[in-house]
């Protein structure tokens, strides 16, 4: 791991890039307050550093489907840990695929076109993979949050200075949501004693 810090610039074009990977240059520009090719620049930059992995298309085929999102945590035998994940591989309901530490040893998410194909799914293919106990499964009642990857915000690979103090913006931040833009403060009396942003 490389120490770079990302500053505001990169985390209003990586916030609006996240929204719309299509955004024009010059509304990334304008958002960020920058030249159009100053936002250029940082987007090769960010490429170059790996925190822009790729522009992709967000699917969602619940309009289409009955949709079923699940969890699903398996316990292995755990000498067969990697004959169970190299078979999960093929099998095409499993979109992500995570070994974790605790009291499961692989957890999934699934989608499924309907809850038959789910049960199907969880005791026929699940349970008899070489090297799997058990399956338990958690079908998603409703999304609250979902977001690709973690949340931007200061103190977490950026380096963001207070909007009323100047100094560099730590965990106990403060965000508030003015024209449409984010302004961060280090502190709640920061944030009430800059004039403009007072709640
Ligand atoms: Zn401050």
């Amino acid at each position: 791991m490389i120490s770079v810090y990302l500053d505001k610039v990169d985390y209003r074009i990586l916030s609006l890039l996240r929204e719309d990977s299509r955004v024009a240059l010059k509304e990334l520009a304008a958002a960020a307050d920058v030249s159009i090719p100053t936002a250029r620049s940082r987007i090769i930059r960010l490429k170059d550093l790996g925190v822009i992995k790729r522009f992709t298309a967000s699917l969602e085929l619940q309009s289409i489907t009955n949709q079923v999102t699940a969890y699903i945590t398996l316990k292995t035998r755990l000498p067969k840990i990697k004959t169970v994940v190299e078979q999960l591989k093929d099998i095409d309901e499993v979109s992500e695929a995570y070994i974790t530490t605790g009291q499961h040893d692989v957890i999934l998410k699934i989608y499924t076109p309907n809850m038959q194909a789910l049960n199907r799914l969880v005791t026929q293919k699940l349970s008899s993979l070489e090297g799997v106990e058990t399956a338990y499964s958690s079908f998603v009642i409703e999304t609250v949050k979902d977001i690709i990857g973690p949340v931007l915000r200061p103190n977490f690979g950026f380096k963001i200075d207070c909007e009323n103090c100047g100094g560099i913006v730590g965990e106990g931040y403060v965000k508030k949501l003015t024209d449409g833009r984010e302004h961060f403060f280090c502190s709640e009396p920061c944030l009430s004693a800059s004039t403009g942003f007072v709640k």
